[in-house]
Order: structure tokens, then C-alpha cells, then sequence
């Protein structure tokens, strides 16, 4: 249905029709073979580090012969670059594929579908990533039921009824942008989820959602960082108690900052669970609940490379490049997904013998370029301890920055001046670093918070 049609009804429509979306999907997420699937994968849980490497090298093995053989694109790269798939035994041999730039796959995306499936039968998975230039990944149904059997998993493993109530702060437009006041959400019936639009979260705004939750009190909270943080800081401002609202809190889709942890933990009295992943459905990384970040390896290979290429060691800040196990239908090998992540060679102790990572770091491309030649990563810092509720680092020439932020109580000409000290440390003293106050940092592409937008390349 056209969203502008969606939006004239009235709330008691768009509910019916959100609650049949909601409906349609559940039915493609956990369809017939679903509980199969899950039982199968639950299995691996428990494997041990040897089942688990045997199992990604068996993997591994069968995902090359079906490039080669049934896969146009790796037909023709394979062909070029000299790769004889008999001779790749194990994920050791990975690297003598070449890396799949994010480009390449946008340039031609149908390329990558197998040969063996007509692309009109297959679902089309939209989407435009932070970077906001769209793409389409190609699955079926079992595709799809496997992913979420992934995803249900983790959410288990981490202590989580997926099948109970839940509370999505998302990137899905279910309330129209124009309208003024709440109701914000939508209940999507079948589902048993109550989406709230992040799009309309803001100050003015944030008690009538507040007040939901109250009402509501979902089994769990599954939330983009930033707006379960906004209403976590309004709380504490505000001395409003949200103990015992909800069992559980899980974040994905943006990086997941240590002060907002920190806060939204506080506030909620319960511990955040954190997932990273991809539509592309070429990586899975969760937390367990030890707080580790588990890479979950059937689901995908997952290399972490410094900038020659060479493998990263433990403690080491790492690129990560993905080849994903589970949708034969349009295979990634070594795709360079663009985030970065900090290596560990820590083991877990809840006892599952998936590798872990010590942090998750983000986009690669969150930088800012100094007129010396710098680039600058990982500015969220910066801000801890600051009188900030959100920022954001605007660049559209080398030797200027901007920093836009939503001042906190107790925000002065002090911190202005304190907060350009604390930048001038990271950024240099050749740049100039102005800071506007805004009363909201609007939100990017699917609703998502970017805290690094630049236009320089
Ligand atoms: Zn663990």
C-alpha cells in the first residue's frame, strides 16, 4: 500500500493495516520450516571451538563451488584472478579471494543472485545503509526464517521471549511525519509489538511516550541507541523512576556509545543487550548475557583486518570483512561492510565457544579530515562527562568542523569553550571548530542518528 494513502487514514486503520503487515512478515519470519531450523542452530551452542571451526571450513568449501559454479559474478572473478576453488580447503584460503568493495555490489547487485533461482520468485530486501545509496538483497522465505531463527536465538541465549511483548523504537515511518501529537506509535496486533516512531521523539514529546511504556510495560524494549537513550536521559532529568518497566533492552542498527549504556542502564534498572548486524545478512555479532559480544560463526565468517590486510590481533582496532553462511541465493564473499571493531582473544564464560570481540567501534567513515591530514575517528568520548544531551560533527570543507548539540542543564559559555579545549586535543589547532546549540538533531536515513555527516571525500 502507497504510504501516502497509509498516512491520510485514520489511526484506527493504519493499526489494522500495520497489525496485517505485521502479520504477513511474522508469517515469512517464522514460517514452516522455522522450529526446524531453530533446533538445528540451537545445537550449535554448544558446539566446541573444533565443531565450530569444521563446521565454517565444511561451509566454506560448499559456498565456493556455488559461487563458482552457479554465481556470474564469481564465474567471472574467479576466472580472472585465478582462483581454483580445489584448492580452497579451509577459511585460511580466504584470502586468496579478492575483498568485495560496497560499491561494486551496488553498481550491479543482480549479478551476485544464483543462477539456479529466477529473480522474479525471490524477496527483495531493501536498503539504503547509512551511506543512504540504496541496494537490494535477494533471499527466499528459508533465507529469511533462518536469519530470524539467528536472531531469536541470540535474543534467547541473552535471556529474551521473542515471542512475548515487545516495544520497537525503529526506523518504519508508522506515524505520519506531519501529525503533531501522540499517539506516536502503532500496535501492531499479531506481533504483540507496540512501534513507536523514533522520527517523532523529541522533549516537547518524550512524556507522552513515556507514559505509553508505563501502560504498556512490554517484556522487552528493542530500540536504535539513540532514542532509548533520549528517553532514559529525560527520565533522569526528571526523576521519573522506569525500574521494572521491562525485562530486557536490546539496541542494534547504530553504535551503541559506553555513556548511553551506561545511562539507559541506570534509568531502566536492566541490563542492554547489543546486536550488530547486516541487511545483507553477512554478519551476526550479539551480546550474551555475560555482556560479551559473541561472533556468531555459523552464520557467517567473519574476518578482522588491519589496513594492510593482515590479520588483527587481540586489542588491535580492526576492519571488518564478511562472508555470510546463510543465503545461498545471493552469496558475499569478503565483503568490506564498513565498521570497525576492537579484537579480543578473551573466552566467555557462559559457555558458549563463539569468539568474541571486545567493542564494537562503528563506521569506518564517522571521521573527521583535518587540514593536516588527520583522520579523526571516535569523537563520542569527547563528550562524556559534558552538560550534552545529543551531538553531532557536521564537515563540508577540510578546514572547518561543526558541532551541533542539544544542550543538557547546566550548559554554559564554560563548556563551549571546555568542549572546543577537549576537541582541539583530537582534531589539532589548525582547524576551526564552531559549535551551534540546536534543539533536536534531526535524524538520517531510516530514522537512524549519524554522529559524523561529511561531504568531504
Ligand atoms: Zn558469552
Amino acid at each position: 500500500m502507497k504510504e501516502s494513502i497509509y498516512c491520510k487514514s485514520p489511526i484506527v486503520i493504519q493499526t489494522i493495516l500495520v497489525s496485517i503487515y505485521g502479520y504477513k512478515i511474522d508469517k515469512i519470519r517464522h514460517g514452516k520450516q522455522y522450529k526446524k531450523i531453530l533446533n538445528i542452530i540451537n545445537k550449535r551452542l554448544h558446539f566446541s571451538s573444533a565443531e565450530l571451526e569444521a563446521f565454517q571450513n565444511k561451509s566454506f568449501r560448499n559456498l565456493v563451488r556455488l559461487c563458482a559454479e552457479n554465481v556470474p559474478y564469481y564465474k567471472k572473478i574467479f576466472r580472472k584472478k585465478g582462483v581454483v576453488v580445489n584448492n580452497l580447503k579451509t577459511i585460511d584460503d580466504l584470502q586468496r579471494i579478492p575483498l568485495l568493495e560496497k560499491a561494486e555490489l551496488r553498481k550491479n547487485s543482480e549479478i551476485f543472485i544464483n543462477d539456479n533461482y529466477k529473480k522474479n520468485n525471490l524477496l527483495k530486501i531493501h536498503t539504503t545503509g547509512t551511506t543512504g545509496t540504496p541496494l537490494n538483497i535477494y533471499c527466499n522465505s528459508y533465507v529469511r526464517q533462518t536469519n530470524y531463527a539467528f536472531y531469536n536465538r541470540f535474543l534467547h541465549h541473552a535471556g529474551i521471549d521473542y515471542r512475548k511483548s515487545r516495544a520497537t523504537f525503529g526506523g518504519r515511518i508508522t506515524v505520519p511525519i506531519s501529525q503533531q501529537k501522540p499517539p506516536f506509535w502503532r500496535h501492531s496486533y499479531f506481533q504483540k509489538n507496540l512501534l513507536f516512531s523514533s522520527y517523532h521523539l523529541r522533549v516537547e514529546t518524550i512524556e507522552s511516550y513515556i507514559e505509553k511504556l508505563f501502560q504498556y510495560r512490554p517484556h522487552y524494549i528493542d530500540s536504535y541507541p539513540s532514542s532509548i537513550d533520549a528517553i532514559a536521559k529525560y527520565a533522569k532529568e526528571h526523576a521519573i523512576n522506569l525500574k521494572g518497566i521491562t525485562k530486557g533492552i536490546t539496541t542494534s542498527a547504530e553504535t551503541l556509545f559506553d555513556d548511553q549504556r551506561m545511562i539507559i542502564e541506570e534509568t531502566f534498572g536492566v541490563p542492554v543487550i547489543d546486536q550488530y548486524g547486516a541487511a545483507e545478512m553477512c554478519v551476526f555479532i550479539g551480546q550474551c548475557t555475560q555482556g560479551q559480544y559473541h561472533v556468531h560463526t555459523d552464520y557467517a565468517i567473519v574476518e578482522f583486518l588491519r589496513e594492510d590486510g593482515s590479520p588483527a590481533m587481540a586489542g588491535e582496532e580492526a576492519e571488518v570483512v564478511c562472508t555470510g553462511l546463510i543465503n545461498p541465493i545471493m552469496p558475499l564473499i569478503r565483503y568490506r561492510i564498513g565498521d570497525k571493531v576492537i579484537v579480543s582473544d578473551e573466552k566467555c564464560t557462559c559457555g558458549c565457544a563463539f569468539p568474541v570481540i571486545k567493542k564494537i567501534i562503528g563506521r569506518e567513515d564517522d571521521v573527521i579530515l583535518t587540514p593536516e591530514g588527520n583522520r579523526i575517528g571516535r569523537l563520542s568520548p569527547v563528550l562524556k562527562g559534558f552538560p550534552v544531551k545529543e551531538a553531532q560533527y557536521l564537515q563540508d570543507k577540510i578546514h572547518a568542523v561543526t558541532l551541533r548539540i542539544v544542550p543538557d542543564n547546566g550548559y554554559s559559555a564554560d563548556t563551549e569553550q571546555k568542549l572546543v579545549l577537549e576537541l582541539r586535543k583530537r582534531l589539532g589547532e589548525k582547524i576551526e571548530i564552531h559549535i551551534k546549540q540546536a534543539e533536536r538533531i534531526e535524524r538520517g536515513t531510516g530514522g537512524k542518528m549519524k554522529t559524523v555527516i561529511s561531504t568531504l571525500t
